[in-house]
């Protein structure tokens, strides 16, 4: 499942207009004849002589046509994971449990609350909600998400984000269970060390002072924050948006805090990637998980659900020694402040989660 899951992820970050960007959908829309079917059912209809002269960098789509290729490739990526969704979910009839945890309503005003419970319901066929997910068609989705005994899909406004919180439900045996809907990367999202927007030193994204401990991690998600610099004395606010009964929490992955989509302070360039963690517990952990990988044939116990979580070359053997290498940088700019001290590597690169659905599926927690 790691690998699949992998497959799912591997969304391709870099920008349709840079040249590696666009080789990469090239290669993607046209590897298999269904896949080059599939693209010219979505749009991109060319011949295969202009293919051929774009994929050698003979020529260059016009803008027209890159807007067509990103188009078909959105469309017949979609189309793919919406496929092996499907089967996933549907599990040849016999569904999947759907674990659905209480948001936190202690935001939203008194005459809105909900009193919510933990639910747990299956879902048999899965189809339809999958389909209109990869049509994009919210409404539909909306209507196909009251599923009986649950009504509170509708809370969490992304059936998507449920779809890849069930995927988290079932690791395979031995694998720890991780109930958690925002995923593990919502443990450490409790303190987030990012680069202030001021002065370009260190600054703190912290809940706001004064709220109750979250009682699940991904609550954390939907509390209101603060970011404040302690070298230039930056301050500023966030909160989730409401929307019906619901809060719209913040997104995490990419490299940036997804509350004030700050650059994060943790971050250098290793094996050719960005490595970056939210805070030194984070760090800790990655270590742990990447150095317990290195004692695995010694027979210590190898993965837990994290671990199968990161990307393919945090956990390539050929890379391990860089990789921790990487996190012993992090964990010394983690005791820096100054602007001085700032990584290179910290700077925006826009590969922040988008608003709904397919920000899912974009590149793994540490793709950059
Ligand atoms: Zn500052």
């Amino acid at each position: 499942m790691a690998r699949q899951l992998d497959g799912l992820v591997g969304y391709i970050a870099t920008p349709v207009n840079l040249p590696c960007g666009l080789m990469a959908r090239l290669r993607y829309l046209t590897r298999t004849p269904h896949a080059r079917q599939a693209a010219r059912a979505a749009g991109l209809v060319v011949t295969e002589r202009t293919l051929r002269l774009w994929l050698g960098g003979v020529r260059s789509p016009s803008r027209k046509n890159l807007e067509r290729i990103e188009q078909a490739y959105t469309t017949v990526r979609r189309e793919n994971i919406a496929r092996y969704l499907t089967a996933r979910l549907n599990r040849e009839g016999r569904g999947t449990r759907v674990e659905i945890h209480p948001l936190n309503q202690s935001q939203v005003d008194g005459p809105r609350q909900h009193v919510l419970e933990l639910r747990t319901l299956n879902v048999r066929r899965w189809d339809r909600i999958v389909a209109a997910w990869a049509a994009g068609d919210g409404g539909e989705l909306g209507r196909v998400s009251k599923v009986p005994g649950g009504g509170l899909w509708g809370m969490l406004d992304n059936p998507v984000a449920a779809m890849m919180s069930v995927m988290d439900l079932e690791p395979q045996t031995d694998l720890a269970r991780h109930y958690d809907s925002g995923g593990w990367l919502a443990r450490f999202a409790g303190r987030m060390l990012v680069v202030c927007p001021r002065c370009g030193g260190r600054a703190l994204v912290i809940p706001r002072p004064g709220i109750p401990d979250p009682r699940y991690f991904s609550e954390l998600l939907f509390q209101p924050r603060r970011l404040a610099c302690g070298g230039c004395g930056a301050i500023d606010g966030w909160k989730p948006e409401v929307q019906g009964a619901g809060l719209v929490g913040a997104v995490l992955g990419g490299s940036e805090d997804p509350f004030f989509q700050r650059p994060l302070w943790l971050q250098t360039r290793c094996a050719g990637h960005i490595l970056w963690a939210y805070n030194e517990e984070h760090v800790d952990e990655l270590s742990a998980y990447v150095g317990a990988r290195l004692r695995e044939r010694g027979g210590a116990r190898p993965t837990m659900s994290m671990f199968a979580r990161l990307p393919a070359w945090m956990k390539g053997s050929d890379n391990r020694s860089e990789v921790l290498a990487g996190l012993e940088i992090l964990r010394e700019l983690a005791k820096r402040t100054a602007p001085a001290d700032r990584s290179d590597a910290a700077h925006e690169r826009g590969d922040r989660p988008r608003a709904h659905r397919s920000m899912y599926f974009r590149g793994g927690p540490y793709e950059s």
